[in-house]
């Protein structure tokens, strides 16, 4: 059995070199397949995620149709060269599990009541895991949506906060998932505020949480701005061929 790494060096820096409260190098790019009516692709460090969206259209089967509303379908999925040892394609029950908070996160942002008798459908495929990849699918089916110009109250964007070695820490690699001791994804609205995914996994003391919530908020603040970003520079291209 490996030993357990030291996760907080001896000058306070992580196992990556990285301050407790700074993000991994953030890299978004919106409609990368051509496709799907909207795509993103985000990379929060080694950690890399695709996201496609189609829709609204019919919602099939047919008996899943809601007379009010747009039927939001969302799959994370974990690609089976995206971990050290190949992951069986079939779904996991945790897959399926984070599919389910994802699209109640989704649903919190969507304007649903537009479509009715439809059905959007969001697919997340995990290429390369290194901790957070729920975030990272949250943040890029958000970004997906915005491209296939599904109408929202916001976007979503997602981080995951960790305790490791007694020290608050965020935008978690995999190995401190794996080591620390506790671990916290949160989903955040950046114009509205809210909190729209929480988890917990592990122990925090209230104070600590209020401290990780905090970074949570600053860390998606900066996810936002780069978010923001690769929408406008599509945007800007689309014009630009416009104009040719
Ligand atoms: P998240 O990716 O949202 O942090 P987990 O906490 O469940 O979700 O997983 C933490 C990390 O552990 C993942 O990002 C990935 O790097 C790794 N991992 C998860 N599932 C597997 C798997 N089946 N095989 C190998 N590594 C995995």
């Amino acid at each position: 059995m490996s030993s357990r790494p030291v996760l907080i060096r001896e000058d306070g820096r992580r196992i990556d070199g990285r301050k407790p409260d700074e993000i991994r190098p953030v890299k978004i790019t919106v409609g990368v397949l051509k496709n799907a009516n909207g795509s993103a692709l985000v990379e929060y460090g080694g950690t890399r995620v695709i996201a496609a969206v189609y829709g609204p259209r019919e919602a099939l089967p047919r008996h899943i149709s809601m007379p009010d509303r747009a039927v939001l379908r969302v799959r994370y999925h974990m690609a089976p060269f995206s971990t050290d040892e190949r992951k069986s394609p079939a779904p996991t029950r945790r897959e399926i599990e984070l599919s389910k908070v994802i699209r109640e996160a989704l649903e919190a942002v969507v304007f649903t009541q537009l479509f009715p008798r439809t059905g959007i459908d969001v697919f997340i495929e995990v290429l390369q895991a290194d901790g957070g990849t729920r975030t990272a699918g949250l943040t890029a089916a958000s970004l997906a949506l915005a491209d296939a110009g599904i109408p929202m109250k916001d976007l979503v964007i997602g981080v995951a906060v960790g305790k490791v070695d007694g020290v608050l820490v965020v935008d978690v690699n995999e190995v401190e998932d794996q080591y620390g001791e506790a671990d916290l994804p949160i989903g955040i609205t950046p114009n509205l505020g809210e909190i729209v995914l929480f988890q917990l996994n592990g122990v925090l003391t209230r104070d600590e949480l209020r401290n990780a919530v905090e970074l949570a908020f600053k860390a998606t603040e900066y996810i936002y701005k780069v978010a923001k970003d690769a929408l406008h520079s599509k945007y800007m291209k689309l014009l630009e061929e416009v104009k040719v």
